[in-house]
């Protein structure tokens, strides 16, 4: 990085839980996830050292949380900006294998992360210095209505400003109230973001899109600027409204574990977007970083 130049600030606002996994005779394996903290793994992995990356969260002051922030730091995503709200607990989630299955169970009611947005001065502090911001529809589905509202105003006003906002639908129904609550909030997300990237077979059944088309239609009308849409081994629908192009992922014979594919995807995307290259070559190298991603264990592998 040129001496004097300033250093890039990408921020990612969302919920990092424990993870226990393994299980086998009662003995656990610790480690930390989320699905916006892996997006900021693997856009720490594709952006250079004049980029920081930070983690936008709230934790509490018990020693998990104290680990978490360990982790991230460790890793090199910055933790200058996380919340520490005496008394709370980060959410917590068990993964447990049947017939080749993983299945995840949440204790997330009353986690920490549910208060990210309380402070709002905080918020606009650190989002108005931020030049890209991510975020998902879990980080939204997570914090009460008014909270949520507020967070979005807050990034619309930073994509005034020029900072680019990303945001991946990331459909949880089980997360929501109710389903029409969450299409009208993932809606009112996507109308405010610079780049959607959206999972196919997780919009469809609630959005009722019949193709990928269908579903960059429906977000580049609600205002986002740029629409990904990943659908597993099949083609990648990139548009801009200018350009509209598929792109045919590689080709993974024996898929490992798919956990954290998309969010992946959208790390590596994100890196290549802000380094400058185009929509299409940004989607070649992130499906190469999600291809490899599944052939390992786990959402987060070192080797990218
Ligand atoms: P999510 O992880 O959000 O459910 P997808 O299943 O669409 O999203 O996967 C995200 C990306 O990971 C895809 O766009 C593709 O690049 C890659 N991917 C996922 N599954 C496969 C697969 N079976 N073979 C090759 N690439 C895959």
């Amino acid at each position: 990085m040129p001496t004097g130049a300033r250093r890039l600030n990408f921020l990612s606002i969302g919920e990092c839980m424990v993870e226990l996994s393994g299980g086998g005779e009662g003995l656990f394996r610790m480690g930390f996830a989320g699905d916006t903290l892996n997006t900021a793994w693997y856009a720490r992995a594709r952006l250079g050292d004049n980029w920081d990356v930070a983690y936008f969260t709230a934790v509490g002051d018990d020693r998990y949380s104290r680990a978490m922030m360990e982790f991230l730091d460790g890793n090199g995503i910055s933790t200058r900006l996380v919340q520490v709200i005496p008394g709370k607990r980060p959410g917590l989630y068990i993964i447990h294998q049947e017939a080749g299955d993983r299945h995840f169970t949440y204790w997330r009611d009353n986690s920490a992360a549910r208060l990210l947005a309380d402070d709002a001065e905080h918020l606009l502090n650190a989002t108005s210095k931020a030049d890209a911001i991510y975020f998902s529809g879990i980080t939204l589905a997570i914090l009460k209505s008014a909270r949520r509202e507020e967070l979005l105003a807050v990034l619309e006003g930073a994509r005034q400003k020029g900072a680019l906002v990303a945001f991946d639908p990331n459909i949880r129904p089980a997360l929501w109230p109710d389903v029409s609550a969450m299409r009208q909030v993932i809606t009112e997300a996507a109308s405010i973001s610079s780049i959607v990237l959206p999972t196919f077979n997780d919009d469809a059944p609630f959005f009722g899109d019949r193709s990928p088309e269908q579903t960059v239609s429906r977000y580049l009308a609600a205002g986002a600027g740029e629409v990904v849409v990943k659908n597993g081994p099949n083609p990648v629908h990139v548009s801009t409204g200018h350009i509209s192009v598929f792109l045919s992922v590689e080709e993974v014979d024996q898929v490992v574990d798919a956990t954290g594919a998309g969010d992946a995807f959208n790390g590596a995307y994100l890196a290549a977007r802000l380094r400058g290259e185009e929509p299409e070559t940004a989607a070649r190298a992130a499906s190469r970083m999600a291809a490899k991603v599944i052939r390992h264990q786990g959402a987060l592998i070192s080797d990218t």
